[in-house]
């Protein structure tokens, strides 16, 4: 377990952490994978491995050369598998948001192609780096997204979920295997990251807290309500005719509302849907067209 401050940090530690143990196994390796329309922080090695974008515009020439793949479906595999055998021998890791991604709009995707991509980039040596920044603590109806799977990932991205929000914290797993890539006497195989606030006491006691409530049987029992109540709005809305793509996944609920504009970030609608809901009294953050609904379940 590595500390350190929140989700894009996470994932720089993350990164680091794949890049670092091929070199200290003497066999570096310079390329990253991604997934089209990926999200992975606003630092600069996150936002390297999410896909350009309005978020990226003005630093895209900063960034390094990651490659993006398309997201697998059952009639892609085999091309997805060509790209990757192309690249393998020089591919450290590959980064991804399991079945769920967040901030370019919610997009749900095949958990079954996932799997044997996964399994694809393991049997060529590609470290898996699950980032469930977003998806982690129960929000997928598991307590995490790669529990759909039966592939398990090398390394894991944590934050958001980790304090129930309540506080800035980052956590990067690793399993054994690479740890072991970092225990030395060589100091030249340390891991040389950390920020002062690294495990920050206050962060760490919230999060044992919020962790404390996520395994109640209350807690699971709130989620579980909220995605029937997500499932029976799905009912209604995918015949109410002004939405499309009406997705739930435990405790999301996301569609888009049909306009004559393109469905992204930019899309007009986006403050008009906002300026309605306030004046309901609802507290939502469109993204562009999107609508997502995502309640607070420690409670
Ligand atoms: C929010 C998010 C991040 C970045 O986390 P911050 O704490 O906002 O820096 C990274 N990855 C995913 C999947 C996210 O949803």
């Amino acid at each position: 377990m590595f500390y350190s401050d929140n989700g894009s940090t996470a994932v720089e530690v993350a990164l680091k952490m794949a890049i670092q143990y091929h070199h200290n196994n003497g066999a570096p390796k310079r390329r990253l994978l991604a997934f089209r329309n990926a999200y992975h922080g606003d630092t600069f090695g996150a936002m390297s491995v999410s896909d350009r974008s309005v978020f990226t515009k003005a630093f895209d020439q900063y960034l390094f050369d990651v490659t993006f793949l398309e997201l697998p479906t059952a009639d892609n595999l085999k091309a997805l598998f060509a790209q990757v055998d192309q690249l393998a021998e020089d591919t450290a890791a590959f980064i991804f948001e399991p079945l769920l991604q967040g901030a370019v709009g919610m997009i749900v995707y095949d958990a079954a192609s996932l799997e044997v991509l996964l399994q694809h980039c393991r049997r060529k040596g590609i470290l898996l780096i699950a980032d469930e920044i977003f998806t982690g603590f129960g929000r997928t109806g598991k307590d995490f997204a790669m529990q759909h799977l039966q592939t398990t990932p090398d390394i894991i991205c944590l934050s958001k979920g980790l304090t129930g929000g309540a506080i800035a914290l980052g956590v990067t797993t690793c399993t054994r295997h690479i740890y072991d890539a970092f225990l030395s006497e060589n100091k030249l195989k340390t891991l040389f990251h950390g920020h002062s606030f690294t495990a920050n006491p206050l962060a760490c006691t919230a999060a044992l807290a919020s962790l404390e409530l996520f395994v109640q049987p209350a807690c699971l029992a709130n989620r579980q309500r909220v995605a029937a109540k997500h499932q029976q709005f799905a009912g209604w809305l995918r015949d109410c005719g002004v939405v499309k793509q009406v997705r739930q996944l435990g405790t999301l609920l996301a569609f888009e509302v049909i306009t004559n504009g393109a469905d992204s970030y930019t899309n007009e609608l986006a403050a008009a849907i906002h300026r309605f809901f306030r004046e309901q009294q609802v507290m939502i953050r469109p993204l562009g067209n999107t609508i997502y609904i995502l309640p607070p379940t420690a409670s």
